[in-house]
């Protein structure tokens, strides 16, 4: 069992000062008190109880180079003897959109924000007055940010979610802006009858279908083959945009994201989370016709923080190493992922405990669940979460640091040591697991 004593002490502390106690929603759920870390580095981190955690959490993403990686921590250092915020031009910006377009096949043009949602809402206004229509269609599973006109159906209660083949909005929070659902049709992801079916009863309605192309908010789903294309040719039957949310997938799977992986090109994509190496950025990328609508000042978009100089720093840095050796970088990753995807595959076999482990590599979940795939949100809502849960305190107590819903993201720090000493500690979890 962890010592967690000064951790303890510092969330009774935080409770009376921090709603909640945290900082964001998303962390909340650790048990039995939520992770106060220390200092972190490579593929590391350690609280402050002095505990030490191999983090597959990775700041929810962003740090695909591990923990500290020098080359981003020198180029931020230097940034910072030249000014942390101008809110005026500079070079670097002009450097890492360059990047972003010589790298993601859909980015003729680029716009920075701080944040995925941020740039998920830029993406929907600009298909709205792309499109001169309204509605944006969303899959039942996916996230695109917390704001209020994109926080529907995301993990939807069942008995509230409609049927499978005509879903409806769910709102994921208290207090949103009850205007918005009706801006939004919701729709079951892999299944392009049924999608056919629904943009058939809104002609004319829908600016765009916004998805995430490998779900990553609800277990790690591949598209089923060929349903990016099909959806693709969907939209332009139907005279909508198709917009990629690659906050998780691009920068992870490879340079160009899900999109250069599988092949299709969307209109528009959103970036953020590992195009900075564990800096605030979120980039808007699409076609120089959507695009240049904010060009011309027909479309707004602003931020005070927008291509901040220290992010943009870190983003250069970053992006340099992504882009090495042809990719280097993605097939290391890949290929440390899928060997603990096999790892964690065995030691449950042994344990003899159902499990499913699936997902590209970068990122992959694992499942409680004797279903052979999982390929939706309501299959994925079939799988054990609570004993995922349980699950999930088990491995902290062997010093492993997943997302709570058995999601992991795999960094270049993680190498062949880091996968056997978490097999060890997914041995010792599931024994505990199946004690009760
Ligand atoms: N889209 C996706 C696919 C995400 O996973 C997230 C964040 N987890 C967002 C958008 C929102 O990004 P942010 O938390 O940076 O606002």
């Amino acid at each position: 069992m962890r010592k967690l004593e000064r951790s303890r002490a510092l969330y009774a502390q935080a409770q009376q000062l921090l709603a909640g106690g945290v900082s964001s929603d998303a962390r909340r759920g650790v048990q039995p008190v939520p992770l106060y870390v220390d200092h972190a580095l490579g593929a590391r981190l350690w609280d402050v109880d002095g505990n030490e955690y191999l983090d597959y959490v990775l700041g929810q993403g962003p740090l695909i180079l591990g923990h500290g990686h020098p080359a981003i921590l020198a180029a931020v250092k230097a940034q910072l003897d030249r000014g942390q915020v101008y809110s005026a031009q500079h070079e670097l910006e002009i450097e890492v959109a360059a990047a972003v377009c010589r790298l993601v096949p859909c980015a003729e043009r680029v716009r920075f924000n701080s944040v995925g949602s941020e740039a998920v809402h830029a993406a929907w206004r600009l298909a709205r007055a792309y499109t001169g229509r309204q509605k944006i269609l969303k899959f039942e599973g996916h996230y695109h940010g917390w704001f209020d006109s994109a926080l529907y159906s995301v993990w939807p209660p069942l008995d509230a979610a409609g049927p499978y083949d005509a879903p409806v909005p769910v709102p994921g929070s208290g207090g949103m802006a009850t205007s918005t659902a009706g801006d939004l049709v919701i729709a079951p992801w892999n299944d392009v009858d049924v999608l056919s079916r629904i943009l058939d009863a809104h002609p004319g309605e829908i600016a765009a279908i916004i998805m995430e192309p490998v779900l990553c908010n609800t277990g790690a789903i591949a598209p089923v083959p060929g349903y990016l294309a099909e959806v693709q040719a969907l939209c332009r039957a139907h005279g909508c945009l198709l917009i990629f949310d690659e906050v998780i997938t691009g920068f992870r799977l490879a340079r160009g994201g899900a999109q250069e992986l599988l092949g299709v090109t969307p209109d528009l994509a959103v970036f953020g989370k590992a195009m900075a190496g564990g800096f605030p950025l979120s980039c808007l990328a699409g076609r120089a016709e959507v695009m240049d609508l904010i060009t011309a000042g027909r479309v707004g978009h602003s931020g005070t923080f927008n291509s901040n100089p220290v992010v943009m720093a870190a983003a250069a840095a970053a992006l340099k190493e992504l882009e090495r050796d042809d990719g280097a970088v993605f097939r290391q990753v890949t290929a440390a992922g899928q060997q603990l995807m096999q790892t964690l595959r065995d030691v449950a076999a042994e344990a003899n405990v159902p499990v499913l482990v699936d997902g590209p590599g970068p990122v992959f979940q694992l499942y409680l669940t004797d279903q052979p795939a999982v390929r939706s949100y309501r299959a994925f809502t079939l799988t054990d979460r609570a004993g995922m849960a349980g699950l999930h305190t088990l491995l902290l107590d062997e010093g492993v640091n997943i997302v709570g819903r058995g999601l992991f993201f795999l960094s270049t720090a993680h190498g062949a040591v880091e996968v056997a000493q978490t097999g060890q500690a997914f041995a010792a979890a599931l024994d505990k697991w199946k004690a009760g």
